[in-house]
């Protein structure tokens, strides 16, 4: 019972016995042993199995393990035991993959290998759910032995491998390897699973028809009881698809950036003279066929009937050109123009797919001009100026086929855009350096027309003068009787003199003012004296014609203002309210009180301004067709109006509805009032005694603003010893001067008739005056001060708003020694 062969029966009956499954091989591989449990695993009855090859029961791939198995088992005298995972095939053709120990002994030349299926094994590939799971992963699954030799599959590896679960079988693993991962790949790979790790990481395979896949895997080590490494395992998803949409964002991305960036600096610079607007666009154009894949870009532009198409560029990419192109027209493109002056549509694609019709169009057009693009596929994006479709930009590909991505169409709109952006620009610059020529035109003019028409009004004014002077003696029969059609004749030479002249004194006024030569002399305003002062001189004018004035002023309110001037711009206003207005209409005076701003408005029931005309009411010398009219005038009046209000610090504004009424509303500034800050010195005042009160002095104000006026009276009814006198006119002043002869004249710079320093000097040249003290008042205390009234020959100055106590002390220094 020493060797195997005596005891061969009593061996064999034991393993009869056992369920495990046991195979016997002879020398030549023949199965000389299959007992029961082998054959209710693998399916083959025992008449059927002994004497054949162990080949044909485990699988053709696995015969050069098994041959090498059997030879290294040859080789050792001693009996040995190597465990490894056998494909076998059961009789119905499926194909297991066991782990196997194999053991084999040799005796009398007699040599005998036995196969132990160990069905119960953990490892084992046969257990049906196991199973089950891995044939229908979705995962590639593959299981190879310690060198890799691949000893199972599942249908997903074969899938996305290419190859069948026959063709892999027995096969080393390598075969699925591709050049695209190098050698330190592989080493790290190996290194890191035969040290019984697991790996993970990216194969990129090659399949049978030599294509690539990528799959991201995970290789683990397969170990029997005793930890020693029998095999591999690895579970890999085809990952291909993921990676290459990852790779086409990436170059997506790097292209949108790419994309920004150059849009970003085309939008960033400025046209110049030497960088133009047709620089920029072959600079975009250049790069635009770079980004987007297109052999041609062009730019057109519509002329303004929309029934041409100029190109302003056309780029040849592969020739590296810039050319000029053809003008098309809407008769030889009908389709075309139809189309590309489209409202809505972002894109126009024209190919085989898209608008085939149109692509024949453009094609038959190309052939008529000799150009090779015939039947290219065609984007084409419109330019857009103020929503209306100016022009296109187009990109052509030398292939009908070919389809414009999205992407594609994103950049074409992009692009689309910055050229417009830039068009307009060039378009503001275009306009603006033409606009500033008009302006710098129209200054010019203007300057010289204000000098000339200045100039011009000196000159004609002297023999009008003389003119309406000898009319004048004539008309007054002082150079002999006249007859009745001759006194019609020089009434009427007077009338068109007096209108010559009050045209030539307003022009004279409005070009004094438009050069900036008036100066205002700012002071606190009673409007409600100013307006109540203009009523009664308009009145006359009113009555004639039945208007009814209705003054709604309420008293104390104070606005900034010339006293002077003020009291002209209402004048002017007034007189046109009667003037423009129907008989036996109305003309109402109001204001409106805000914190800083007082409106003062005045309405007419008259013939109002018709809509269209409004914004020339200002214009000098526009009498908005009135000039057929019997109703005299100049058309200047509400230009100096409106310029006198601004350099006020306000504004005007008209409201007016056509044979209902009109509505000047003035806004000034609003003023605190001369009357609340004096009213405490008021309180004060008592008689000095420098002044000798049996006395009676007499004072002369010479002043125009009804309120200096006003506070002067009341300061000098606590001065019973004065006796105040005052003159709202200079000439007035002046003749009430050599009447009364007064201890002290008191004169306000500006008049409305003559300028106080006028006055000075014609009191200067009254002998009998000769020593009564002037003094200057005003409240330009920039034009005027002491030091300057004194070279002009006034005793002394008091500036306004007045100082109570100030204004008396030099009043009683001078009565004093009077
Ligand atoms: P003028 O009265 O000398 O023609 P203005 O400059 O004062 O010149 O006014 C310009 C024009 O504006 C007038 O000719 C008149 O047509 C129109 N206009 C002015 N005020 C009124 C008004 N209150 N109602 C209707 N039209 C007016």
């Amino acid at each position: 019972m020493n060797n195997f062969g005596d005891r061969k029966i009593f061996w064999e009956e034991i393993l009869e016995i056992l369920s495990i499954p046991v195979i016997i091989i002879n020398r030549d591989g023949e199965i000389v042993f299959f007992n029961k449990g082998a054959r209710e695993f693998l399916g083959y009855n025992e008449k059927d199995i002994i004497f054949r090859k162990i080949y044909t029961i485990i699988s053709a791939s696995a015969k050069p393990l098994l041959e090498s198995l059997i030879k290294k088992a040859e080789e050792k005298s001693e009996p040995s035991i190597v465990e490894n995972i056998l494909p076998f095939v059961k009789k119905d053709g499926e194909v297991v993959s066991i782990h196997t120990s194999f053991a084999c002994a040799s005796s009398n030349d007699e040599f005998y290998g036995i196969f132990v299926l160990k069905l119960k094994n953990r490892k084992d590939f046969d257990l049906t759910w196991l199973k089950a799971l891995v044939e229908q992963a979705n995962v590639a699954i593959e299981v190879t032995d310690a060198e890799g030799n691949i000893i199972y599959v599942n249908p997903e590896f074969e899938r996305s491998s290419g190859y069948t679960r026959e063709e892999l079988l027995g096969k080393n693993s390598r075969i699925l390897k591709s050049e695209k991962r190098d050698k330190a790949f592989y080493e790290e790979l190996w290194s890191t699973i035969s040290s019984g790790k697991v790996w993970k990481g990216i194969f990129i395979n090659k399949r049978k028809d030599g294509t690539f896949y990528y799959a991201d895997a995970v290789i683990f080590p397969i170990k029997d009881d005793n930890e020693e490494i029998i095999g591999y395992g690895s579970m890999g998803v085809d990952v291909t698809e993921k990676v290459k949409m990852e790779e086409e964002i990436k170059e997506r991305t790097k292209k949108l950036e790419e994309l920004q960036a150059f849009l970003v600096k085309m939008a960033s610079k400025s046209l110049s003279e030497e960088y133009t607007f047709i620089d920029f666009v072959k600079e975009i154009l250049e790069k635009a066929a770079e980004l987007i894949d297109a052999d041609k870009v062009l730019m057109l532009m519509f002329n303004e009937s929309h029934d041409q198409l100029k190109p302003i560029d056309v780029y040849f990419k592969r020739e590296k050109v810039h050319k000029k192109g053809f003008i098309t027209t809407k008769e030889e493109l009908p389709l075309y123009f139809e189309k590309a002056k489209r409202e809505m549509e972002e894109f126009l694609i024209i190919n085989k797919t898209h608008n085939p019709a149109l692509m024949e169009e453009l094609a038959r057009f190309a052939q008529r001009c000799g150009v090779k693009d015939v039947g290219s596929s065609i984007i084409d994006v419109p330019l857009r100026s103020n929503k209306e479709v100016i022009g296109t930009l187009s990109f052509a590909k030398f292939d009908p086929d070919k389809e414009w991505s999205l992407d594609e169409q994103i950049f074409a709109k992009y692009i689309a855009d910055i050229v417009t952006l830039k068009l307009e620009q060039y378009n503001k610059i275009k306009m603006e350096k033409a606009l500033i020529e008009a302006r710098e035109e129209a200054e010019s003019a203007n300057r010289a027309k204000t000098t000339f028409l200045s100039q011009m009004s000196h000159e004609l004014r002297t023999p009008l003068n003389a003119i309406l002077g000898f009319s004048q003696l004539l008309y007054e029969e002082m150079l002999g009787p006249l007859n009745e059609s001759q006194k019609d004749a020089l009434k009427d030479v007077l009338k068109s003199g007096h209108h010559l002249l009050e045209l030539i004194n307003e022009i004279l006024d409005l070009s004094k003012i438009e050069s900036g030569r008036i100066t205002l002399s700012i002071e606190d305003i009673h409007i409600s004296d100013l307006i109540t002062e203009v009523i009664d001189l308009s009145r006359p004018l009113a009555v004639n014609r039945g208007i009814r004035i209705i003054n709604e002023v309420p008293k104390g309110v104070y606005v900034k203002g010339d006293y002077t001037r003020l009291k002209q711009v209402f004048i002017n206003l007034l007189s046109n309210a009667i003037k423009y207005n129907k008989d036996e209409g109305y003309v109402e005076i109001g204001i409106e009180e805000s914190d800083k701003i007082i409106k003062v408005m005045v309405e007419d029931s008259g013939i109002g301004i018709p809509k269209d005309k409004l914004d020339r009411l200002f214009n000098p010398f526009d009498r908005l067709g009135r000039e057929a009219t019997s109703l005299e005038g100049t058309g200047i009046g509400l230009a100096i109006t409106k310029k006198l209000v601004e350099l006020m610090g306000g504004s005007i504004e008209v409201k007016s509805k056509a044979g209902q009424g009109s509505t000047f509303t003035v806004s000034l500034i609003r003023a605190e009032g001369i009357f609340k800050k004096m009213e405490r010195d008021m309180k004060d005042i008592r008689s000095s005694e420098h002044v000798d009160k049996r006395k009676k002095y007499k004072i002369l104000y010479i002043e125009d603003n009804l309120s200096n006026l006003k506070l002067v009276t009341k300061i000098f009814l606590k001065r019973p010893e004065v006796k105040l006198i005052t003159s709202g006119q200079g000439r007035v002043g002046i003749d009430l001067a050599l009447t009364h002869k007064p201890d002290l004249i008191l004169v306000d710079i500006n008049l409305p008739d003559i300028s106080g320093h006028e006055v000075l000097e014609r009191l200067r040249e009254i002998e009998e005056l000769k020593d009564t003290r002037i003094i200057a008042i005003s409240a330009d205390v920039l034009g005027m001060n002491k030091e300057k009234a004194k070279k002009k020959g006034f005793d002394d100055f008091i500036p306004k708003p007045i100082d109570v106590k100030q204004f008396l002390s030099i009043i009683d220094n001078y009565l004093s020694r009077a």
